[in-house]
């Protein structure tokens, strides 16, 4: 563990020069927006999200505004973002549950977070950190190539690489470290054609499948 967390620190340092603000690229200004990018962003760019927030924050301000849409209609507004039935219909029970049972306010806690529809710990992970300021390791699909990649964990389940994480780094850069890889698994070691003549922890990676 102690040889672990010397090579996290290592990861975690090249990871800061590569990417030093380590800003999520989704726009949002309020918690509750930020939960709606979020779950528009699954199997989408950024990019084409905040396209499609641009408009869809100036038409809906709150969380009943979202859980009262009439069929159909949130469905079009983000259609362009994909799987947009599922993701409309997730909005809309999540929306109508901060309604429900936080006051209109989405709530700032891990538990109550989860507790809502369609809410995992990936997307309950990004609020907290990003909304809340609360630390916690997002693991996207990202996360969990990268991750296993680097060698910081065996594991392929997301909850258990989140633990695996979150014993090898400091606590107050959880949500930072996380933001980092992620970034790093879209630009550098990619799903396919990883470029790691650019890779500045290649000596040290222990991935056999590495290009060389
Ligand atoms: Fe990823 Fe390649 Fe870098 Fe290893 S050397 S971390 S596989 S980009």
């Amino acid at each position: 563990m102690k040889d672990q967390k010397k090579w996290a620190a290592k990861v975690a340092g090249e990871f800061r020069k590569l990417y030093p603000k380590a800003d999520i690229s989704l726009d949002y200004s309020t918690p509750l927006e930020l939960l709606v990018a979020t779950i528009l962003s699954a199997q989408c760019t950024d990019a084409r999200v905040n396209l499609v927030t641009k408009a869809l924050f100036k038409k809906y301000r709150s969380a009943p505004d979202y859980a009262a849409s009439p069929a159909g209609e949130l469905e079009e507004d983000i259609r362009s973002t994909g799987f947009y039935q599922n993701k409309a219909k997730a909005i809309r029970q999540c929306a109508a549950d901060i309604a429900e049972k936080h006051g209109g306010k989405v709530p700032g806690t891990m538990e109550e977070l989860t507790a809502l529809s369609g809410v995992g710990r990936k997307t309950a992970n990004v609020i907290l950190g990003q909304a809340f300021g609360v630390p916690g390791i997002v693991v996207d699909t990202h996360v969990v190539r990268v991750s296993g990649r680097l060698g910081m964990t065996a594991n392929k389940n997301p909850e258990k690489i989140e633990q695996d994480l979150m014993a090898l780094l400091p606590k107050k850069d959880w949500s930072v470290f996380s933001t980092r890889m992620i970034l790093f698994g879209r630009n550098l070691c990619k799903a396919r054609g990883p470029i790691c003549g650019q890779c500045p922890l290649f000596d040290e990676c222990p991935w056999e499948g590495k290009a060389t």
